[in-house]
């Protein structure tokens, strides 16, 4: 398979020479190193974050297919589906998409802990569960949105979680009867400039990236990190990316598992 270019505009190894055929446990010493030296670390995530909460990644292969849905996940949370099968949307989004117990892991924590010591500048995720917020993060850009946070359609009245959770089928406004969607960026939708411009912003003027649980494969959330010009980029997640030669560090392991370590 042709690998993607990601087109950075960075050299494929650092002034260190440190690469990508480094083995994980050296690469832990390295990212160490990396992170007590530099002071402007933006994180972007993805799926791989909120699994080792146990929250279930609904785009992997064993996720939320069910028979007890007629349609694929990626259908039934897209808009169409929502504007045509409202009934049938809540009953798999209340279903699925709501994991109220999951409790921050130690990724969220770390990370939380290096934006309090100022290491780190901003949390960039595509997750929609708020544990990085829960783990005491301020600064977090939601590509997609947030299942914590909910709105009438009509009248912008906002709702907590507790309207879904609460209400036995479609939700509706308590002041004017108007349906309460979740503020989720569904399939088709399109995603919030201002989080956009603000994501590009700490990229492109980050000294560290770490790209953590996500292969990068959504767009146009992967295209973010084209913006990214600074020193170190470390990519931390299960399973292999096709631009891994630009990488400064590269970890196969959890998140969580690997911050812990650090
Ligand atoms: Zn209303």
């Amino acid at each position: 398979m042709k690998q993607e270019s990601y087109g950075f505009s960075r050299g494929r190894f650092n002034e260190n020479g440190v690469t990508f055929m480094e083995i994980n446990n050296t690469n832990i010493e390295k990212l160490k190193k990396i992170i007590a030296d530099t002071n402007n670390i933006v994180f972007f995530g993805g799926a791989g974050v909120s699994t080792e909460s146990g929250i279930p990644d609904f785009r992997s292969v064993d996720g939320l297919y069910n028979q007890k849905y007629d349609y694929p996940p990626e259908e039934i949370l897209s808009h169409s589906f929502f504007i045509n099968h409202i009934s049938e949307f809540y009953k798999f989004y209340r279903d699925k998409m709501i994991c109220e117990n999951a409790k921050p892991n130690m990724a969220h924590v770390k990370l939380a802990e290096w934006e309090k010591e100022g290491k780190v500048k901003a949390v960039i995720t595509q997750n929609i569960d708020g544990l990085h917020q829960k783990a005491g993060s301020k600064n977090v850009l939601e590509l997609h949105g947030s299942v914590l946070r909910n709105y009438c359609m009509d009248c912008e009245k906002l709702y907590s979680i507790d309207i879904i959770i609460n209400s036995d089928n479609v939700p509706h406004c308590e002041i004017c009867g108007g349906i309460v969607k979740p503020d989720v960026v569904l399939y088709e939708e399109q995603l919030k400039n201002d989080i956009i411009d603000n994501a590009v912003r700490a990229i492109s003027s980050a000294d560290t990236l770490i790209i953590g649980g996500t292969s990068l494969n959504v767009y146009p959330a992967a295209g973010l990190i084209r913006h990214f010009f600074g020193r170190y980029l470390i990519i931390i997640n299960k399973s292999e990316l096709s631009f891994e030669s630009d990488a400064d560090v590269v970890i196969h392991d959890g998140i969580a598992k690997t911050l812990e370590e650090i």
